[in-house]
């Protein structure tokens, strides 16, 4: 059965300050007027499902979320149509993944359904905040966390599943121009057997002090190798990451259940095949990166994922050295343009990947 949401209406905002928080909105700072929630018992399942006022919550001290970090998350993004309806990009495919992670974190299903549902009414509410200037959009972050009062420590008794909705900007400031990497030869991002493939809050804080170290060496992002042998590269903090070779093959690291299955990174396959490149997924040696850069053999590197769609990695730093990518980047630059083609209805969409919002 699928669940309703009742709305509740707030006054609106008024024109010109949306129209001012659409010319530069950055990323994830301005908020749409409403959201969506939603709570889960083992008694009533997934019920009271609300749009109501975008607003604080009151949470008690001893809510299970602070305490152990039994939480997840998704992202993906609305676009504005050249016909001014509104689409959302694959939401079924994050919907899908949000199931994945909510098993992993022994958090319960939220049905793909719903998850979709509850995108378009937020979206239908708050249809203003769209952005209609290219490369903008409207990022959408559903979340779910333990939200039981008390200090035992087990699967949460109650849950609840929140939407909020931020109008969005390209990701990287500076726009297009190619990222710096540190790579993290200290810290691991996720292991085998751990939680590296759920998109749950804890791999992130878990990120942030090698984010930390990537900063404080005058970089933008940071890329983890596996936590085994610490050789192959597995991922950025929140983006997959893709090779491009000489013979213009697309290498990206196969899915290790340390990886997160971005559905950037799907779509990408797809996208490359059709444009004419060999796709290979498959273990990927830090080695083989550097001495790529080098040699010729490797030349480009990207990262990709929502809110950043595809991002080209100039300089690769560790350590006491670094790599340095040719400033061309026509791969990247073809699969970036034809992605957002596709997802701002420039481009025929022959996958149905496009959701339109009723
Ligand atoms: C969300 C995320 C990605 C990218 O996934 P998309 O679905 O493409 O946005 C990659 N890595 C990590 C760790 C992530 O959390």
């Amino acid at each position: 059965m699928s669940l309703d949401f009742a709305l509740e209406r707030t006054s609106p905002a008024a024109d010109d300050r949306i129209a001012q928080a659409l010319a530069s909105p950055g990323f994830g700072r301005v908020f749409t007027d409403h959201m969506v929630s939603a709570v889960w018992t083992p008694e009533n399942g997934w019920h009271d499902g609300r749009v109501r006022p975008y607003g604080p919550l009151s949470l008690d001290p001893a809510t299970h979320v602070f305490h152990y970090a039994q939480a997840i998350f998704e992202g993906f993004k609305a676009y504005r149509q050249p016909d001014g309806s509104v689409a959302t990009f694959r939401p079924a495919a994050n919907g899908a993944r949000f199931v994945r992670s909510a098993q992993r974190m022994a958090l319960p299903a939220f049905e793909v359904d719903d998850f979709v549902n509850a995108a378009d009414a937020l979206i239908r509410i708050d249809e203003r905040w769209v952005p209609t200037a290219p490369d903008a959009s409207l990022y959408l972050r559903p979340f779910m966390m333990a939200t039981e009062v008390g200090l035992g420590v087990r699967p949460a008794n109650e849950v609840t599943f929140l939407l909020i909705a931020s109008p969005s900007a390209s990701y990287f400031a500076g726009g297009a121009k190619p990222v710096t990497i540190w790579l993290s030869e200290d810290y691991s991002r996720a292991a085998p057997g751990g939680t590296g493939a759920a998109k749950c809050a804890g791999n992130y804080a878990a990120s942030l002090v090698a984010q930390q170290e990537a900063i404080a060496n005058g970089c933008d992002q940071v890329v983890f190798l596996d936590a085994v042998e610490r050789r192959w590269v597995e991922e950025l903090g929140g983006m997959n990451i893709f090779f491009v070779l000489d013979d213009g093959t697309l290498v990206t690291p196969e899915l290790t259940g340390s990886i997160l299955e971005g559905v950037t990174r799907d779509t990408i396959l797809t996208l490359a095949k059709e444009l004419g490149h060999e796709v290979e997924e498959r273990r990927v040696d830090v080695d083989e990166w550097r001495k790529g850069v080098e040699t010729g053999r490797i030349t480009e590197t990207f990262a990709c994922g929502t809110a950043a769609i595809v991002a080209s990695i100039g300089t690769l730093r560790w350590h006491g050295g670094e790599v340095v990518a040719g400033a061309r980047t026509p791969v990247a630059d073809e699969i970036r343009e034809t992605l957002v083609g596709i997802q701002h209805g420039l481009l025929p969409d022959s996958h149905g990947w496009l959701h339109p919002v009723p």
